[in-house]
């Protein structure tokens, strides 16, 4: 199945710009088979988004984004409702997931509010992000290959013109327990990465905010995509030294069709396993 397991509506406090039925209906133009709608803390547009989803032949994976400990961003997938107010660290949140049968996606980490290389605490992590760049994206499969971690590719879409720039191939049923257990086996290939260009990111701001408040946006996002790009962009070399073998093969391929079983072939000769938990419960 095509999924795009990043995607937000309008219910994203201000950050989102069309409806949920938009998002479905959008998705289903481009021929994705599911997406997985993961507002910023909500999940209010889920059950417009699964009845149109119904309708129309897509499933819609309930989701959302959620900030947790040091403003840190993590797409839970497969919850009901958003977690309580008290389920605030990384880790409790991640159990918490897990205890509603759902499951953990470390977002952009190595962007704007991402894990970094704590990452690997999640089921799965976001290796190409569309509002993102290629080396965030590079030094998102360092963590991804150590850890065996499932890979998955998001558009972090925020209006329904960017719904499905980044795509995931899952390799399941087309139901949300399956989809889910694909996802956290590492049954996943990316199937699209296509970067946001710079001049559609600054029209859509312009399209959706007053232009007081699209300038500090525009300078604000300058600022923080700068400091990112800048600090990927050193800490490369230094990812690169301390990869190893695996690390060369991401390297290389990084952009091309790789999928998790190379990588999980190199680690499994060439580093003792990190132990996981494989079940959601
Ligand atoms: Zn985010
Ligand atoms: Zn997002």
């Amino acid at each position: 199945m095509l999924v795009d397991p990043h995607v937000h509506s309008y219910f994203s406090a201000g950050e989102g710009f069309a409806s949920p039925t938009e998002l479905v209906v959008a998705a289903k133009r481009r021929g994705l088979d599911a997406i997985a709608l993961t507002d910023h803390e909500s999940c209010a547009g889920v059950a417009e988004a699964i009845a149109v989803g119904e309708r129309c032949g897509l499933l819609v994976i309930p989701g959302a984004e959620l900030v947790v400990g040091r403003k840190r961003h993590i797409l839970a997938l497969g919850i009901p409702e958003s977690p309580p107010p008290q389920v605030r660290s990384l880790r409790d949140t991640v159990l918490w997931v897990r205890d509603q049968g759902g499951i953990t996606v470390a977002a952009h980490p190595f962007f704007y509010g991402g894990l970094g290389t704590a990452a690997v605490l999640c089921d799965a992590i976001e290796v190409h992000n569309s509002c993102g760049d290629r080396f965030m994206d590079v030094r998102a499969e360092l963590p991804a290959a150590r850890a065996q971690m499932p890979r998955l590719a998001g558009s972090d879409a925020h209006s329904a013109d960017m719904v499905g720039l980044g795509r995931t191939w899952v390799d399941c049923d087309p139901t949300l327990p399956s989809v889910l257990d694909a996802i956290q086996s590492g049954r996943t290939r990316i199937a699209k990465r296509t970067y946001i260009p710079a001049g559609q990111f600054l029209r859509w701001i312009d399209e959706h905010f007053t232009p007081r408040a699209a300038r500090r946006l525009k300078l604000a996002g300058a600022a923080i995509y700068f400091t990112h790009l800048m600090r990927n962009l050193l800490a490369l070399p230094l990812d690169f030294l301390r990869a190893g073998r695996a690390g060369r093969v991401v390297f290389s391929r990084t952009g091309t069709e790789q999928n998790n079983s190379t990588l999980h072939a190199i680690h499994r000769r060439e580093s003792s396993a990190r132990p996981r938990s494989d079940s959601r419960r």
